[in-house]
């Protein structure tokens, strides 16, 4: 028999093998692991069994339109068991994104939760592929939309995980994108199997975990939540969104073992006082991945957790989730001259360097861009040829990936993140492409030149968003609203600055370190 790359396998195998254990636990309820099969399975049985429902024809991409809870972990379990790609498409966009996404793939059915069913508006459903499957499907009777015919038995199931192999993609994230429009990272099977393996030996993850989920699945940061805990054959429990100040009390209370967040989560915890010493004396391992660390959040987090190891994970979407590592020992592993943690090291199976703008790798000590190679790499971005080929250089015989972030390696070998080359930010944990707004801004304004910073920044980190517009022709409110109806919530800015002369740098761009300068002159 070939080896199953499929995702659900994990799911599949502790089903069989420790059926009672708790696999996942949200808002009061929880499914076992067996309980958790028998509803991927259903719903994979759903799926394949759909009129038209063709593997051979290519691989099929199914969209999940879900918060995060137990049902969106059951739709991507159904689309992955079904052997399909699974598209998480986030519930904060507003439709137009929503839209451009579905206009990108070439989606075979859609699953939705409740809150993912309301968003579908007549223009959406207009678009979308058929079935549509509500996620209750799976847990009780057959509930679709659409023009979907039912199947004779809704409990029919799915025996197995459909066979993937390691060149199978196995989901596709979308990320902001600079030309307006968001992009789709394409990541196989192989890559995800690798890093799910590797980082549960690398943190040494036991069934007998109970860790943290605090990400959307539309993040890539849950990937590793939810199959490191699956693989490991822990439980997931996941901080309901209106839950998130209260975190420290969730994992005192569900007696959790592991973190895995954004520093950022970190960050505001500490700003309201939550993190008291030993207040997270339960933990035994945090993740901290996503953005960078700061000092001042370790610190406080030693005091909060002291029986916790820290680790500091590094890796964009196209490298599948994380690719280098840092545990964060007493002294503190810090950058030069900067109060975050350093990136680490390539974790097993990667490779990392510096190089210049010609590709050239740069001797230790000396600042270049970023680019990660090995088995993690994203086969590309969907439909962006001219995009994979700048992107994924071929340097030396050897596929990269280009980060967009300065860094040095330094002489003990150890990465150290320096800040972007590009204008993408991070706004309290989000990847945000600063020219994604500013496209959005240039339609909804009018005006002929603007540029957007992140803004206000504290510990290195943003928290929000001002735009600078060249026209005072049409009011800051309505600029707001107009964007609304194009970017998510956490693109949004929260001023829009009106400059009749816009500062430009020598290359007639706008120059957006002289619009930060005019913030931190007048932060008001
Ligand atoms: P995403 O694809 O959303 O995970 O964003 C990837 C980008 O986030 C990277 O290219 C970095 O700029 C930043 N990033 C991710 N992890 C870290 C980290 N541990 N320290 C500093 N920056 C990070």
């Amino acid at each position: 028999m070939p080896k199953n790359y499929n995702l659900a396998c994990a799911i599949s195998h502790h089903g069989r093998e420790a059926p009672q254990a708790p696999a996942v636990v949200c808002n009061g309820q929880s499914l076992t692991y067996a309980e958790l099969a028998e509803r991927a399975a259903v719903l994979a049985a759903r799926i394949t069994g759909s009129p038209g429902w063709q593997r051979n024809k290519g691989q099929p991409q199914i969209g999940i339109l879900a918060s995060r809870g137990i049902d969106a972990c059951v739709a991507l379990l159904g689309a992955c068991w079904a052997g399909a790609t699974y598209v998480p498409i986030s519930l904060k966009q507003p439709e137009e994104r929503i839209l451009s996404l579905l206009g990108q793939c070439r989606l075979s059915a859609i699953i939705a939760d409740d809150i993912g069913m309301k968003l579908l508006t007549e223009r959406l459903v207009a678009v979308c592929p058929q079935p549509i499957i509500h996620t209750s499907f799976a847990a009780t009777s057959d509930r679709t939309t659409g023009s979907v015919q039912s199947v004779a038995n809704p409990r029919t199931i799915l025996e197995e995980p459909v066979l993937m192999t390691p060149s199978d993609t196995a989901y596709i994230i979308f990320t902001s994108g600079t030309t307006g429009a968001p992009k789709g990272v394409m990541i196989s099977a192989g890559a995800v199997r690798h890093y799910v393996t590797t980082i549960v030996e690398q943190l040494g993850l036991r069934a007998t975990d109970r860790a943290l989920e605090t990400c959307e699945i539309s993040f890539d940061f849950s990937v590793h939540n939810m199959f490191s805990t699956w693989e490991a054959g822990a439980s997931l429990h996941i901080l309901p969104a209106n839950k998130v100040m209260n975190a420290v009390k969730f994992v005192r209370n569900s007696a959790l073992t592991v973190w895995n967040s954004v520093p950022s989560l970190a960050g505001m915890l500490r700003q309201v006082k939550a993190l008291a010493p030993g207040s997270l004396a339960c933990l035994r391992i945090t993740v901290f991945g996503g953005e960078q660390l700061p000092a001042s959040t370790v610190t406080a987090w030693q005091n909060a957790a002291p029986s916790s190891v820290i680790v500091n994970l590094y890796g964009p979407t196209e490298a599948t989730v994380f690719c280098l590592a840092q545990v964060v020992a007493i002294p503190l592993p810090l950058t030069p001259e900067r109060d975050v943690i350093a990136i680490g090291t390539p974790l097993p199976g990667n490779d990392a360097a510096v190089i210049d703008k010609d590709g050239q790798t740069l001797p230790d000590g000396s600042t270049g861009e970023l680019v990660i190679a090995g088995k993690q790499l994203a086969d590309g971005y969907l439909e962006a040829p001219e995009l994979n080929a700048a992107r994924f250089p071929t340097l030396n015989g050897k596929r990269w990936y280009r980060t967009g972030d300065r860094a040095i390696r330094d002489a003990a070998g150890r990465f150290h993140c320096l800040g972007r080359i590009d204008n993408q930010v991070k706004v309290l944990g989000y990847r945000v492409e600063l020219e994604e707004i500013d496209a959005h801004l240039r339609v909804v304004s009018g005006a002929d030149v603007v540029g957007s910073v992140a803004w206000p920044l504290a510990d290195g980190m943003a928290s929000g968003i001002v735009s600078f517009v060249d026209t005072s022709e049409i009011a800051a409110e309505r600029i707001i609203d107009l964007l609304k109806t194009r970017v998510p919530p956490y693109m949004l800015p929260n001023r829009i600055i009106f400059l009749k002369k816009m500062p430009l740098n020598p290359n007639g761009k706008v120059d957006r370190s002289t619009l930060r300068q005019l913030l931190e002159n007048d932060p008001a």
